[in-house]
């Protein structure tokens, strides 16, 4: 339960005054999220910077083009002449040092007359500028009359907008969110508090939205830096109780005899890489282990995970116990099944598949069989972990593409065993802070060779404008008999967006390329999909024209070209990713990224990055370099979960002390019953980690 002191944090935005449910609405788009937005969500909205009106000069003084705050007398109006509706309605005002000119258009006469009455005097702020040599200052920020000068923030917060939104709205839905806030017990180590010189969690919050300063703003700053260290002890805190949860009840020693992971070595049509091998001893030394393993395996697209997965799943069924793989996509499933179930089958391991797609007779048969151990390997999305699916002894889970599942999903899958060992497996490698963050403590194994053979990819940027160049290339590469993949970022024409819709770039493909061209979407039925990617892996189709779709885990050596349409709207992981379908088989690849002109400077230097390497540690590490300016398409699509306040990039070296702030706490206080383990499970509420309050509970 959350602490009822929390309740006002979490009303809803539209108990605040002033917002109803058309602002609802566009809070819900601002923030990005599907729930219902909380007065916690606008308090974690900081603004981008603030705009100063500290500056009090004498009319005289003005420098041109600054935001200044004057205290001038209204001489006269002049309204707009009736003639000339459109013209400006001007106020003259002056001190004792010149004049100046309010100027304001479409202004209602009434309303200025009552907000600057002749003879009063006013305080007027807002960018002063000379036209015909006299100073103006056209649509004021802010008028106030003497009485109210106390109210005019003279630092004054600027907030992330969208559509329909003002930031008068804003601040006003802050203000009133600000009354809200309640006095909440210090969760923090208050030596910790003292040293870093961080304010309490409310006064950080003040701070940032009524600065009074323009530096208060800065995320160096203590306020900022603040709630940077609760959010991340708050995910600290949570991914150490999730492991706790984990290594809970003791792991069980499962020691293989080596057989049939020697009938798959011979098996393979390839012999494994050194980091393959690497991993598999760590992976397989973890499970002899008493303890439970909780592995991460980080390795680049293609650098062959799933033979490392199904290499460990063998020697699990050495011991006479059973593995399984989840995978986030029905696609990616199917895949892994492809790949696995001939060399499996060559050692005589029993590997079915269970997704959505199976039911009635053949879903039953598969559970039967999997109750009596028959089943060896289960591969399969999210439907393993549906009530029904009992194993005779799950010993092993192996969840690829780690970050698309929730905590509860990779724990529903741990509960089918007894001490059930995970190994997680990234789609692409992430940065060690990240690892940190995500994933908290977790042993790692790394895959940095590429498997022998593979031939560098040719990766080049191409302006939109070229399209009709690049359609001649890749008829040249059909005629040559290559595979090639075009990529589009959307399905259907969304009426705000100008992107590429696959569907008309496969209708026009189609019509100058004919039968070899295969289209493959999101919003395809499971089997229809597979059809276009069988039809393409066997070469019946040539041209596959997809969406993001194919990002994930596909595997087609013989397609040696992409094109990527709109590279500049993907984010670099993405597009990373992406490039991870071609450059699988021995031929020589060529990639090409279209982008639309002109490029921002982040999307450019993606690019740029993309074409100076292929090393997914390396890209990693830019990616997230370029992500802390804010680009929030790349965060959101290349998968990571972001943060609501912290920032990787500026306050990145706190999480190392949230860690071992983290680990001491639990150390200390495994329950969180203490006065601080009580403080503490607030924040975890506030900052949306209370799925491993529930934990500590269920432990
Ligand atoms: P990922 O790490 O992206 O999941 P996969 O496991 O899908 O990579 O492997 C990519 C391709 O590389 C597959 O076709 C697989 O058969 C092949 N492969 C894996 N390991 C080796 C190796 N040691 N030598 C050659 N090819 C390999
Ligand atoms: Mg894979």
């Amino acid at each position: 339960m959350r602490p009822n002191l929390l309740n006002p944090l979490f009303a809803a935005i539209t108990t605040l005054t002033g917002v109803g449910p058309r602002l609802e609405k566009i809070y819900r788009r601002l923030f990005g999220r599907d729930q219902e937005p909380r007065v916690i969500d606008l308090l974690f909205h900081l603004p981008t910077g603030a705009i100063d009106r500290r500056a009090r000069p004498k009319l005289r003084d003005v420098v041109p083009d600054t935001v200044v705050t004057v205290a001038v007398t209204v001489d006269r109006h002049r309204p707009s002449p009736p003639n000339r509706p459109r013209a400006p309605y001007q106020v003259y005002a002056s001190d004792e040092t010149g004049d100046l000119i309010l100027t304001f258009f479409n202004a209602r006469r009434d309303y200025l007359e009552k907000l600057l009455p002749v003879g009063a005097r006013v305080y007027a702020s807002g960018t002063v500028g000379l036209y015909d040599h006299m100073l103006q200052m056209v649509h004021p920020d802010r008028v106030v009359g003497e009485a109210d000068l106390a109210q005019l923030p003279l630092v004054e917060p600027v907030y992330p907008l969208t559509e329909g939104l003002s930031l008068n709205q804003v601040r006003k839905a802050v203000d009133a969110a600000l009354t809200r806030l309640p006095q909440l017990p210090e969760w923090q180590d208050p030596a910790w508090v003292a040293r870093e010189r961080f304010p309490i969690f409310a006064d950080a919050l003040h701070t940032l939205h009524r600065p009074a300063e323009p530096t208060d703003l800065d995320p160096e700053g203590p306020a900022w830096s603040r709630l940077a260290y609760d959010e991340f002890l708050a995910g600290q805190l949570a991914l150490a109780l999730v492991r706790a949860h984990l290594r809970r009840p003791a792991g069980r020693v499962t020691a293989g005899t080596g057989q049939l992971r020697k009938k798959l070595i011979a098996a393979l049509p390839y012999s494994l890489t050194r980091s393959q091998t690497r991993a598999v001893a760590d992976i397989v030394a973890d499970l002899a282990k008493p303890e439970r393993m909780l592995r991460l395996l980080q390795g680049d697209v293609g650098s062959g995970k799933t033979v490392v997965a199904l290499m460990t799943a063998a020697a699990v069924i050495e011991a006479g116990r059973q593995a399984a793989l989840m995978a986030p996509t029905e696609l990616l499933a199917r895949q892994h099944f492809h790949t696995i179930a001939p060399l499996a089958a060559a050692a005589g391991i029993d590997v079915a598949i269970l997704t959505g797609r199976e039911r009635g007779r053949e879903r039953s048969d598969i559970l039967e069989k999997l109750e009596r151990g028959d089943i060896h390997v289960l591969v399969g999305t999210h439907a393993l972990f549906q009530d029904d699916v009992a194993f005779r002894d799950l010993a092993l889970a192996v969840v690829d593409e780690q970050h698309r599942f929730g905590v509860h999903q990779r724990l529903a899958l741990a509960k089918k065993g007894e001490a059930v060992d995970v190994l997680v497996m990234t789609a692409t490698p992430i940065p060690r802070t990240l690892v940190l963050t995500y994933f908290g403590d977790m042993d790692v194994s790394e895959l940095r060779e590429k498997p022998a053979g593979r031939q560098p990819i040719d990766t080049r940027t191409v302006p939109l404008d070229r399209l009709d160049e690049m359609g001649a290339a890749v008829g040249r590469a059909l005629a040559e008999g290559r595979r090639v993949y075009w990529v589009c970022p959307l399905v259907e024409e969304s009426e705000n967006s100008d992107l590429a819709a696959a569907e008309d770039r496969f209708a026009a493909l189609k019509q100058h390329f004919g039968a070899v061209v295969d289209l493959v979407h999101g919003r395809m039925k499971g089997a229809d999909k597979d059809g276009a990617m069988e039809r393409f892996a066997a070469g019946e189709t040539r041209l596959l024209v997809a969406t993001t779709v194919i990002e994930v885990g596909v595997d087609v050596p013989e397609a040696t070209v992409m094109v990527i349409e709109h590279a500049e709207r993907f984010g670099l992981a993405q597009l990373h990713q992406l490039r991870g379908r071609i450059g699988r088989g021995s031929e020589r690849s060529t990639c090409l990224l279209l982008y639309k002109q002109p490029l921002g400077e982040t999307a450019k230097a993606r690019l740029n990055i993309m074409r100076e390497t292929e090393d997914g540690f390396r890209i990693a590490e830019e990616d997230l370099k370029l992500r802390g300016e804010g680009d929030v398409l790349g965060t959101r699509q290349s998968g990571m979960p972001g943060f609501e306040v912290a920032r990787i990039d500026v306050h990145g070296k706190l999480i190392g002390p949230a860690r071992d702030d983290a680990m001491l706490i639990l150390t200390r206080d495994p329950t969180l019953t203490s006065e601080r383990g009580q403080a503490l499970r607030h924040l975890l509420y506030l900052f949306k980690r209370d799925e491993a309050v529930r934990l500590i509970r269920a432990g």
